[in-house]
């Protein structure tokens, strides 16, 4: 049965509306940015939210009816609306429904390189009793298997995890057997500095459908800086490593992300210039972690919040002039805000998630069989700090690991809808929590938003694409919603009807 109009009366301002729980954020001196309860965003004149509060927005006004649309107020012809509303908040959070998706496999902490920001403790190579065994791979693979998620991945990492390429192909055995008993989904990773890449390995990852994803931090200068190792030749393993990858698996396969250094805050152009010189169509341009070992050589790596939102701004404004030349490159970690800012989807990206990611879309199983809530948190344990310990695969249950103490305080810290700073923030909605980050900054899983450098970056990347949304700018409009909607711009732009 079709639905009928709804009266004229519907469409009629009333002074009598009531408010609907919305936050509010001055971008400049003249607009303010008004998100509703899912994210739905409206740009509107400088002193509306206030207006709109003490009920003196004018029934007659032209926003009227646009404010009641995307769930600000309500009023006495609003009622299906909110089924509507409810429906929207259900499909933001749908990442929590079939708990965790990401599973890390630490295979081994052996590795040939001693990068400045290495995240672990890593081994040399002739260290043995550092890789895993197979007692504990087969129970962290029923760990995996036993989670609700009917699409699961599973990453393998180090130390360099190539040189545990046979504790890879028994956990991918048994993990692809388990799965499809099961009826489950797997996706594989590997990811791997490419050193040790044989032609073996090669076949092996294409039988398997399996993807590298590889460390490339710029050109060979900065590349070689960040990462050394014997012959200092890093750049150049990595990028002999790229090429063959790609002719065996075919370009989809092989990805790269970058960590930004002290170094690389100098170089934004360079180093997106280096991935385009190698073909690559996307970029990630990421802080480093604050924790672990980077910690202890902050002196290489360290570096201010603003100095990386700098980098990150020229870095983007670069990425869009290559777009607007032809050339098809997404800035990945803009592409997941604006997910979160112009669609309903949420994502399931673990570091902008609430409740956090940690545990509940990932879990890390270390090569000695401890389980952690995420990457951060077993380098944490690599300094002695096992707060994010959730428990032992040999000895624990699923049950036991996810009502352990360390799980139940992140859920508890772990929701920016109640964190002081948070709960009342217009870009709550597109932002996370990460207690994590903040127990290793603050030494407090809360945290305190104003000297937060996560809240800082966030706060700063979010006004500048909210300001490149309101700048009218119709060339950057279209880059960005074929960055969400996974189009480039030639196919994004034959979608619109002329
Ligand atoms: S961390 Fe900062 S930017 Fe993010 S929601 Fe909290 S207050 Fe807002």
């Amino acid at each position: 049965m079709p639905r009928p109009f709804a009266p004229q009366s519907a469409f009629v301002g009333s002074s009598d509306y009531q408010l609907l729980p919305f936050r509010f954020h001055r971008l400049d001196q003249q607009t303010e940015i008004l998100v509703n309860e899912c994210g739905e965003f409206l740009f509107v004149p400088e002193g509306t939210a206030r207006k709109i509060i003490q009920k003196e927005f004018p029934a007659n006004s032209e926003l009227y009816p646009t404010l009641k649309a995307k769930h600000f107020i309500y009023d006495e012809s609003s009622s299906p609306l909110l089924d509507v509303l409810a429906a929207k908040y259900r499909t933001k959070f749908g990442f929590i429904y079939g708990s965790t998706k990401l599973h890390i496999f630490v295979v081994t902490l052996r590795c040939d390189h001693s990068c400045h920001y290495c995240q672990v403790s890593r081994q040399t190579l002739n260290q043995g009793q550092f890789d895993m065994s197979r007692d504990v791979a087969t129970a962290a693979v029923d760990m995996m298997l036993q989670c609700p998620s009917k699409h699961i991945t599973l990453e393998f990492q180090g130390g360099e995890p190539l040189l545990a390429f046979d504790t890879i192909k028994y956990i991918v055995s048994i993990a692809k057997d388990g799965a499809a008993r099961l009826g489950k989904e797997l996706d594989i990773v590997i990811t791997s500095n490419l050193a040790f890449l044989t032609d073996d390995i090669l076949n092996y990852c294409k039988a398997h459908e399996i993807k590298l994803s590889t460390s490339l931090d710029g050109p060979e200068f900065i590349h070689n800086s960040n990462r050394p190792r014997p012959g200092g030749d890093s750049y150049k393993v990595t990028i002999e490593g790229i090429n063959r990858a790609r002719r065996a698996l075919g370009s989809s396969r092989v990805a790269a992300l970058m960590t930004t250094t002290q170094l690389s805050l100098q170089h934004p152009i360079e180093i997106i210039d280096e991935y385009v010189r190698q073909s690559f169509h996307t970029i990630f341009l990421r802080p480093i972690s604050p924790y672990g070992f980077a910690l202890r050589s902050q002196h290489k790596t360290g570096y201010e919040t603003d100095a990386f939102f700098e980098f990150y701004k020229a870095g983007l404004d670069h990425i869009l002039e290559l777009n607007r030349r032809g050339y098809n490159l997404v800035e990945i970690y803009t592409q997941i805000l604006l997910r979160k800012i112009l669609t309903p989807e949420g994502t399931g990206y673990v570091d902008l998630q609430s409740p956090s990611g940690a545990g509940l879309n990932v879990l890390v199983y270390n090569y000695d069989g401890s389980a952690y809530a995420t990457d951060e948190a077993r380098m944490l344990a690599e300094m002695k700090d096992y707060t994010f310990k959730l428990g032992r695969v040999l000895t624990n249950s699923r049950a036991d690991i996810f009502t352990s103490p360390a799980f139940v305080a992140l859920l508890q810290q772990g929701c920016n809808q109640s964190l002081p700073g948070c709960s009342d923030c217009a870009f709550q909605s597109y932002c996370g929590a990460d207690p994590v980050y903040h127990h290793a900054t603050q030494g407090d899983m809360t945290g305190h938003r104003p000297t937060s450098g996560f809240c800082r970056r966030n706060m700063k990347v979010m006004e500048h694409l909210f300001s490149l949304l309101r700048s009218g700018d119709s060339f950057i409009q279209d880059v960005f919603w074929g960055w969400v909607t996974d189009r480039n711009l030639a196919e994004m732009r034959a979608s619109i009807p002329q």
